[in-house]
C-alpha cells in the first residue's frame, strides 16, 4: 500500500483510501485528494480486450490500493450486474460523428448510478477493514436524482440502512413515484414540508449533533453520506472514461494514444473531475468541455478566473445541474494551487464568507485544456429536436446542455478531434421536457402516455425503471415538518 488521500484544506491529515471512504468529508471541511494519481499499469492495447468490470479493477485498484483483490474485486461484481440492462454497461452510440456515452442503463436510469452501486459496497468493505462494528445508516437530502440513486445502492446492502429526506412538495411526479414505491427493509423514505435547502439543513444539523452521535454509537449505529464528494463516488467515475476510450480503440474508431474530448453536462463538478483524473492516469484527453445550464457559474469561473456564486439561482428543465456551488471544484482549485492547502483553504473560506474567490494568473494558465460554455433552455429544447429530427436518437435534457455546448465548441475552434459527449440521464427520466422539445402538441398528455409516445417514436424500449413505477405500490408515506427530521431518524433507529 502506498497511496493516501490529504485534505484540500489541512495539509497534516494523512489517510487511507478506505478511511477516506469512511469519512466522506475531512474534518476540517476540506475534499479527500489522492497525494498523487496513479498511472495505468496496463496498456491502452491491453485496456481495449477488457470487459468494463475488468476495466473497473484496472482502474480502482490504483486508486483505492488498500482494499485487496480479492475484496475489490467482489464490490465490482456485486455493483455491476444485472440491475444494468445491458452488459456493456456504458454503451457508447455513434450519432453523426459524436460518441455518445450512455450512463443511464443502471437501475434508476441516470448517471448516478455508476458509482452509487458500488459505492455501498465499498462503505460496508471500508468499514469491516478499518474494524467499524457499528450498522451504518446513510443519511440524505435530495432534491430528486441521488435520493432513488442512493436508496436502490443501498436496498437490501447487510450492515446499511438508508434514510433519504426529500421535499414533499418539490420533486417531479415521476422521482417522487420513484422513491416511495423503494423496495428493502433497510430503506426509509420521508417527505418534509420544506423545500430542498430545509432537508439538506436537517441532515446537516442531525450530522454535528454530538450527542446524538453517543446516542447511537451506544446502540450500535454510525452515519455516513452519499454524498458526491466522496471519493468512493469519485473513483467509480473514472472508469468509464477509461472504458470508453478502450472502446473506441478496440472498434477502430481511433489509433492507440490518439487524444479525444470529453464533453460533460456538469453541475457539481464530480463527473468531469473523474475525466481529469483519467488523463493523470494517462488517458490520452485533449480538452475537457464543462457544459452548464443557464447556472453558468463554471462558464464564468473559466472565462474570467472568478467563481461567483452571487446570483440569482435559475430553475432549468435540466435540474441536476441547477447548482451555484460546484462542491468538487474545489479538488480541481486545490491541485492549480500546488496542492497548497493553506491557498485553497483561503479561496474556501472566502466561498463562504464572500460567496466569491479570484483565482491568480498562475493557476488560471493551468486551465488551459479546459473549455466551459453553456446553453439557454431555447438551445436545450432545440438541440433534442434537431438530433431527433436528423438522427433518430432522442437524448435528455442534461445530455443536450452538453451536445449545445459542443456545437458551440466545434464552432468556435474548428478541432475535429474525436469527441465523447457523457450521457448523463435517459430521456424517460426528464420525459416531459424531452417531448415537449420535440412538439407541444404532447403538452396535454399524462406522464405514462407521453413515456409510451417516447417509446413510439425512439424505438427505444420502455426501461425496467419506469415500468415499475406504473403500477408499483406506494410504500413508504411519512411526511413529517422540517424541525422533526432528527425525531423520525430516532424513531427508525429505535432510539
Ligand atoms: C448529477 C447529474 C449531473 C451533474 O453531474 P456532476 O457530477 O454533479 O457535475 C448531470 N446530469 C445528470 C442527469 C445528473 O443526475
Amino acid at each position: 500500500m502506498s497511496m493516501f488521500y490529504r485534505s484540500t484544506r489541512d495539509d497534516s491529515v494523512k489517510v487511507t483510501a478506505s478511511q477516506a471512504i469512511l469519512k466522506g468529508l475531512a474534518a476540517d471541511g476540506g475534499l479527500f485528494v489522492p497525494e498523487s494519481i496513479p498511472s495505468l499499469d496496463k496498456s491502452l492495447e491491453e485496456l481495449s480486450k477488457m470487459n468494463y468490470k475488468e476495466v473497473a479493477y484496472e482502474v480502482m485498484k490504483l486508486m483505492l490500493d488498500d482494499f485487496t483483490e480479492e475484496e475489490l474485486k467482489s464490490c465490482i461484481d456485486r455493483a455491476y450486474d444485472s440491475k444494468f440492462d445491458t452488459e456493456e454497461m456504458t454503451p457508447l452510440v455513434k450519432v453523426e460523428n459524436e460518441y455518445f456515452l450512455e450512463l443511464f442503463h443502471g437501475a434508476t436510469i441516470a448517471f448516478k448510478d455508476m458509482a452509487l452501486s458500488i459505492l455501498p459496497h465499498l462503505l460496508t468493505t471500508s468499514a469491516k477493514k478499518n474494524n467499524v462494528k457499528n450498522e451504518i445508516v446513510i443519511l440524505t437530502a435530495t432534491s430528486g436524482d441521488t435520493g432513488k440513486a442512493a436508496l436502490a445502492g443501498f436496498a437490501n446492502v447487510p450492515g446499511t440502512k438508508i434514510i433519504v429526506f426529500y421535499p414533499k412538495n418539490g420533486v417531479s411526479p415521476i422521482q417522487e413515484k420513484q422513491m416511495v414505491t423503494q423496495k428493502g427493509d433497510n430503506t426509509y423514505v420521508i417527505g418534509i414540508k420544506g423545500n430542498f435547502d430545509d432537508a439538506q439543513t436537517g441532515v446537516k444539523n442531525i450530522f454535528s449533533d454530538k450527542e446524538l452521535e453517543k446516542v447511537m454509537n451506544d446502540a450500535g449505529f454510525q452515519f455516513s453520506s452519499a454524498n458526491s464528494i466522496n471519493i468512493g463516488r469519485l473513483v467509480p467515475q473514472i472508469v468509464y472514461y477509461v472504458y470508453a476510450y478502450a472502446k473506441l480503440l478496440a472498434n477502430g474508431e481511433i489509433k492507440d494514444g490518439e487524444k479525444i474530448n470529453v464533453v460533460v453536462p456538469t453541475g457539481n463538478f464530480g463527473n468531469i473531475l473523474a475525466a481529469f483524473y483519467a488523463k493523470n492516469m494517462g488517458l490520452p484527453i485533449n480538452k475537457f468541455i464543462c457544459a452548464s445550464n443557464e447556472n453558468k457559474v463554471l462558464y464564468d469561473f473559466f472565462t474570467t478566473g472568478e467563481y461567483d456564486r452571487n446570483r440569482e439561482f435559475v430553475l432549468t428543465t435540466s435540474p441536476s445541474m441547477d447548482i451555484l456551488i460546484s462542491s468538487n471544484l474545489e479538488r480541481l482549485i486545490y491541485r492549480i494551487a500546488g496542492n497548497n492547502a493553506a491557498k485553497n483553504a483561503e479561496l474556501m473560506a472566502s466561498l463562504k464568507s464572500e460567496g466569491k474567490y479570484k483565482i491568480t494568473d498562475d493557476m488560471k494558465a493551468q486551465l488551459a485544456d479546459f473549455y466551459g460554455n453553456y446553453a439557454t433552455e431555447a438551445e436545450d429544447a432545440a438541440t433534442i429536436k434537431k438530433i431527433y429530427e436528423d438522427c433518430g436518437y432522442v437524448i435528455d435534457t442534461h445530455t443536450s446542455v452538453a451536445a449545445t455546448v459542443y456545437d458551440k465548441y466545434r464552432k468556435e475552434t474548428g478541432d475535429t478531434t474525436k469527441t465523447v459527449i457523457a450521457s448523463t440521464a435517459s430521456p424517460y427520466k426528464f420525459t416531459r421536457s424531452v417531448m415537449n422539445a420535440i412538439d407541444s402538441k404532447y403538452d396535454s398528455m399524462g406522464d405514462f402516455e407521453l413515456v409510451d409516445e417516447l417509446s413510439k417514436i425512439s424505438n427505444v424500449k420502455v426501461p425496467n425503471a419506469i415500468e415499475e413505477i406504473r403500477t408499483a405500490p406506494v410504500l413508504h408515506d411519512t411526511v413529517c415538518d422540517s424541525d422533526k427530521m432528527c425525531d423520525e431518524v430516532k424513531k427508525i433507529l429505535g432510539i
